[in-house]
């Protein structure tokens, strides 16, 4: 018989799970913590739990983590990790330290369908969604050895894709029994999915971030195949209409392509498309990799487009490519996947 992976329920979850098998539904706060706030991995260690429920939830359940971690470190303090999956499949997660404040950026598909013409992960297809087990435990991992204050769904895959696994890993990063972060803190980055970003709204409270990366429906069309099935008109009311956390704004994340997209028409038209949306624009130099033609913007280019902004009283992040060194930067990470097959939305 294969063993229930706990960590693929959310508290609600587990509580059914247990009162399945008769038990009381404080067993499940008790696991929670246990899991999430002790760091357990066995039945044996939850002391507060009789010793017949701990045996027989031996028998019959499991908490997974990943047990094969590599982890390669840049000269700026990025650490990306690998993680092998049972399937033989992998993942990476960025760790991005700050003082006291660490921003860890997390996967949530192996591989991606969305097919953005400048990414690498894109290029590999859509092998599968993680789990929601997959997913927490990327956290969890790195939790052991660092204090994890931000998450940011920004690495490998479409999160709105994967949506019922999503909610449920947010879910627990934001239960009091659970991981305990704040709404705040915890960032869903997205192509543009317009009906899934409602959906998300709906069932959870956290930032949203919209990756848009050009500003005419004609470039974003060959940029990123989404935008012929959800135009920027849409997005952008998508936006509009998002539930975000209390004083919060949407981040607007900008890949500046040299020659491409990196105008001051460019940066014109990006301010009128977003002076009705309480926003925050994130610019990030395109980085280059192999096998794609489009090249970085000149700084020259970047810090015009920044000071275009930012004179006209926009918040602008311009980001620093953190990670470079250990293609851990956005766009470059691609676990240890091959091209080849995989599938489409
Ligand atoms: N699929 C989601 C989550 C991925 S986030 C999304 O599209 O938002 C990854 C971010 O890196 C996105 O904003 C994407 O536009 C950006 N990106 C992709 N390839 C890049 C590259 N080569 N250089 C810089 N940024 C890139």
């Amino acid at each position: 018989m294969t063993k229930t992976d706990l960590k693929n329920f959310n508290l609600r979850e587990l509580e059914q799970f247990l009162s399945g098998k008769g038990k009381e539904k404080f067993r499940a706060t008790q696991i929670f913590k246990w899991i999430y706030q002790l760091g357990a991995t066995t039945f044996a260690e939850m002391t507060n739990l009789s010793k017949d429920l701990r045996t027989e939830l031996e028998e019959t359940a499991c908490i997974s983590t990943f047990q094969q971690t590599v982890f390669e470190e840049g000269s700026d303090g990025t650490r990306k990790y690998l993680f092998t999956l049972d399937d033989g499949e992998s993942v990476e997660s960025v760790l991005i330290p700050d003082e006291g404040r660490n921003t860890l950026c997390i996967s949530t598909q192996v591989g991606c369908a969305m097919r953005c013409e400048f990414c690498l992960t894109g290029t590999f297809r859509l092998k599968r969604n993680l789990t929601t087990a997959e997913i927490i435990n990327q956290v969890c991992a790195v939790k052991k050895d660092f204090e994890v204050r931000n998450i940011v769904f920004m690495g490998m895959g479409e999160p709105l894709q994967n949506l019922d696994n999503l909610v449920r890993a947010i879910e627990i990063m934001l239960d009091g029994n659970g991981l305990q972060l704040s709404n705040r803190r915890i960032t869903v980055s997205t192509c543009g999915l317009v009906p899934q970003m409602a959906e998300l709204g709906k069932r959870v409270t956290v930032n949203l971030a919209v990756s848009l990366n050009a500003t005419t429906d004609e470039l974003r069309n060959r940029f990123m195949p989404v935008n012929q099935k959800y135009p920027l008109k849409e997005l952008l009311q998508a936006c509009r209409n998002f539930p975000l956390p209390s004083r919060r704004k949407i981040t607007i994340e900008y890949v500046m392509i040299g020659g491409m997209n990196d105008s001051l028409e460019d940066a014109r038209r990006l301010l009128k498309l977003t002076s009705d949306i309480p926003n925050k624009v994130n610019l990030i130099p395109f980085n280059e990799h192999e096998g794609c033609g489009f090249k970085s913007p000149t700084q020259a280019a970047i810090d015009a487009f920044h000071k275009y902004l930012i004179d006209r009283h926009v918040t602008v992040i311009t980001r620093d490519s953190r990670g470079g060194d250990i293609s851990a930067a956005c766009g470059q990470l691609k676990g240890r996947l091959e091209k080849g097959p995989g599938v489409d939305c």
